[in-house]
């Protein structure tokens, strides 16, 4: 018969275990704020499962998945159009291949550093789990700023990066895909610069390809429709729908015009939207047509948008877009882009519900603040799962050789935003912790890849 008092053993003895290895990588890992940050974030919710299944604790499961397989940096130099040498720093980052090979995008962006890149990485091993799909968890990019930047130097950037990832990628080894800052565009410069250097036609070698030479239809919508799908599963449990919700959607890249698009066809109203110079409010709604022609087409600031919508507001700096009141955020630019503050006023505000598109959009005072308000809050690692998931798909019509229409693609991805929702929110009953989709993510991510590495021993 177990007693209180073991219990209480069981739960000091996952507790103290947990919060050894989160010194432990604060220890080896110093100045890495957002790596702590994610840590912390996934490792406190897993205390129930090492409390409940001690032989995880026994294999050294924490220590072993918080250290990277791999990591890559280098050193990336181009010639810009001044014909001046420029040089930029490059990132792979493979963390975990237990249930498949590395997965995870590629991010272009100035703030790029080993930090970011392995809060992405770590939370991608996790993300990747709860697809359902045989992929592994793994992120790179570089501190190439493209913004200004000509389509020659974004080419002879994309060129050098690849000169030197290439050695470290293969279709089964390690599959990179866009993120921040990479687009089709990128991805076809380095698509080419890799089928140069190897000489093969690996279609699966990347992610988010061309549709003319192995992209797959759909791909360019998932996270952005994945993450509405995923709300639309939160609503509906509690007996809501989209349908006359007000909502409002940080970003104008390929999450946040593609969220637009789905919410609007399940009869929200987006109102705002923003990028990394400040945000526009429409209470019309926003004009989606003009921000994909402003964003994708012309590559120009979301300011422009009022030039052709005077009725609606442009404002300097991106916090201010949480004022707006809404039923539905969706953030969908950044990490921290929802602090205590901007929480507390969306909650006051009366949102019902709010679905990270982004990457840890929010801080973690800020995830307490919509969890003890009762707001339905969908992780990023499950929200935003849709992307790498229909990369995968991608994968798979590259290895068969295949390609499946927009519909068989849209369908898979939306069952699989379903089975997401339908896993964790049985993980956060199982363990304790109902309706804390937080806690169902982590522990549902977290279970599949602990087996697979019990499986394969201590490697
Ligand atoms: P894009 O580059 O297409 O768009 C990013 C958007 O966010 C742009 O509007 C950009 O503005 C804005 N932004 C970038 N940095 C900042 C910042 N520091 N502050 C405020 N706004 C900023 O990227 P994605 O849409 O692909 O990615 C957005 C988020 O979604 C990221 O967190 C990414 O990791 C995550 N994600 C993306 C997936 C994908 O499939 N693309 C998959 C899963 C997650 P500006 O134009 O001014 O740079």
């Amino acid at each position: 018969m177990t007693t209180l008092q073991q219990t209480s053993n069981e739960v000091q003895v996952a507790k103290d275990y947990v919060n050894g290895v989160i010194q432990e990588v604060k220890k080896r890992n110093p100045n890495e704020p957002e790596f702590h940050q994610a840590i912390k974030e996934i490792l406190d919710s897993l205390v129930p499962v090492f409390e409940k299944q001690p032989k995880y604790m026994e294999a050294g499961i924490l220590e072993r998945i918080v250290e990277p397989e791999r990591q890559i940096m280098f050193r990336v130099p181009w010639v810009d159009d001044n014909g001046k040498v420029q040089v930029n720093r490059g990132f792979r980052i493979q963390f975990n291949s237990a249930i498949g090979p590395y997965k995870g995008g590629l991010r272009f962006h100035p703030s790029v550093n080993a930090s970011i890149i392995k809060f992405l990485g770590f939370e991608q091993i996790f993300k990747n789990s709860l697809t359902g799909q045989p992929i592994g968890g793994g992120k790179g990019g570089s501190d190439f700023d493209p913004k200004g930047k000509s389509d020659a130097e974004i080419m002879r950037f994309c060129q050098s990066f690849m000169s030197e990832l290439y050695r470290h990628i293969d279709q089964d080894t390690d599959v990179p895909a866009g993120d921040i800052g990479v687009g089709g565009r990128e991805i076809g410069y380095l698509f080419g610069q890799y089928k140069k250097l190897r000489n093969q036609y690996q279609a699966g070698v990347l992610t988010g390809k061309g549709l003319g030479y192995g992209g797959s239809l759909a791909r360019t919508e998932a996270t952005g429709y994945g993450t509405v799908y995923f709300v639309n599963e939160m609503l509906k449990d509690k007996g809501l729908s989209f349908e006359g919700k007000t909502a409002v959607v940080s970003g104008s890249g390929n999450v946040a015009i593609y969220a637009i698009e789905k919410l609007t066809q399940l009869g929200a109203t987006a109102v705002a939207c923003s990028d990394s110079n400040g945000y526009i409010y429409d209470k019309n709604g926003i004009d989606l047509a003009l921000v994909k022609q402003l964003k994708e087409v012309e590559r120009k600031r979301i300011s422009e948008y009022v030039n052709y919508h005077p009725e609606a507001e442009y404002h300097e700096g991106c916090a201010g877009i949480w004022t707006i009141p809404c039923e539905i955020a969706l953030p969908c630019a950044t990490q921290n882009e929802i602090d205590e503050e901007s929480a507390k006023t969306l909650v006051s505000n009366g949102v019902i519900a709010v679905g990270e598109g982004a990457n840890m959009p929010s801080t973690l005072e800020a995830i307490d603040v919509f969890l003890n308000n009762g707001v339905l809050f969908g992780p990023a690692k499950a929200a935003n799962a849709g992307g790498v998931a229909v990369s995968a798909l991608e994968m798979a019509q590259n290895s068969a050789r295949i390609a499946w229409s927009f519909e068989e693609v849209d369908g898979k991805l939306h069952d699989i935003m379903i089975n997401i929702y339908q896993q964790i929110k049985n993980a956060s009953e199982e363990f304790g912790y109902p309706g804390n989709l937080v806690v169902g993510a982590n522990i549902a991510g977290l279970l599949k890849v602990a087996d697979a590495m019990l499986f394969h021993g201590i490697i």
